[in-house]
């Protein structure tokens, strides 16, 4: 055929290539499939290849990246239902292309920011601040409990004693609700991951479910971050970081001044716009100059900070021991 051996940018050919490449090739060869087919639907049906398509990629490319192993199952990629979608103009829309409604929670903004730092698996969490910063695993143990585990985000959630009497309020809401929209099931019968996918925002049965277990893992989150705000206080001043730290007005504030030093009302004004938005200190897995890629010397001023600043429970004790 003619258009076969046209220039590279003929329209007719570049859009039998594309056509091709998406399935839809038989409309090409055999006009008589969209003869019978209204300007809408042959719309519907592009849209649809061309998200298949893209479904495709996008899983391929997830599959060799660790770090959004738990996010692949946790992000719903399905097409949003009319029950779930928050407007109709969401309805038959793939996931990926849908606003999560936990983000549009504008009455707990740190429930909300922590909830998406677990679910994007970068809450720093001692475990994720040993690994950016390039130190040995042993030094991500748990500073708020005795059980030697390392600080993961499992443990916060699932393990942690210290965040006990926190996990069995939100655990009792989530095995109601998800009982009542399983089937009776039982949600802690779970494998600990699966219990993670639900917790971080998986389809959990029913949409009233679902929200209520977004508002209770939201709540469990702040009041664990609360917990272990001294931890945050000192890994960030330690390790000159700005990791989000529980503080009380922490929603009026800008995400930049959350700082452990102003958390503190600690007087830090030596510390310059220009430092405070440096690229180094922002980057992942990069430890700020000065900082040596070894195990932590903790000095005594720090130690004197951090006894300043935390009270007599054990998080400041194991963090130092
Ligand atoms: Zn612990």
């Amino acid at each position: 055929m003619r258009w076969e051996g046209a220039a590279d940018l003929s329209w007719m050919k570049q859009t039998r290539i594309l056509m091709r490449a998406r399935g839809l090739e038989e409309h090409w060869t055999s006009p008589e499939l969209c003869v019978g087919q209204s300007k809408e639907e042959w719309r519907d049906l592009v849209y649809e290849k061309v998200e298949e398509h893209h479904e495709r990629v996008r899983e391929q490319d997830c599959e060799s990246m660790t770090s959004v192993s738990r996010y692949r199952y946790v992000k719903c990629w399905e097409k949003m239902d009319a029950d779930r979608a928050v407007m109709t103009g969401e309805v038959s829309i793939r996931g990926s292309l849908v606003v999560e409604r936990y983000l549009d929670d504008v009455k707990d903004r740190m429930g909300s920011r922590l909830k998406l730092m677990c679910r994007a698996g970068c809450l720093p969490v001692m475990s994720r601040v040993v690994w950016e910063l390039g130190l040995s695993a042993r030094h991500g143990r748990c500073p708020l409990c005795s059980t030697g585990e390392t600080e993961s985000l499992e443990h916060m959630m699932l393990r942690c004693p210290i965040h006990q009497a926190h996990r069995s309020k939100m655990m009792a809401h989530v095995g109601a609700v998800y009982a009542t929209s399983n089937d009776n099931g039982e949600f802690e019968a779970g494998t600990e991951e699966a219990q993670m996918h639900v917790l971080l925002g998986a389809r959990a049965g029913a949409k009233e479910a679902e929200d209520v277990i977004d508002v209770q893992v939201k709540r469990f989150l702040v009041k664990a971050w609360k917990a272990r705000r001294y931890v945050g206080r000192v890994v960030n001043r330690k390790f000159d970081r700005m990791d989000v730290v529980w503080s009380k007005d922490w929603d009026r504030r800008s995400p930049d001044h959350t700082s452990e030093a102003e958390a503190d009302g600690n007087d830090d004004s030596a510390r310059t716009t220009a430092q405070r938005s440096s690229p180094d200190r922002l980057s992942k897995g990069v430890a700020p100059p000065g900082v040596e890629q070894r195990a932590p010397r903790l000095t005594r001023s720090t130690v004197e900070i951090a006894r300043a600043s935390a009270p007599a429970r054990g998080a400041r004790r194991r963090l130092f021991d």
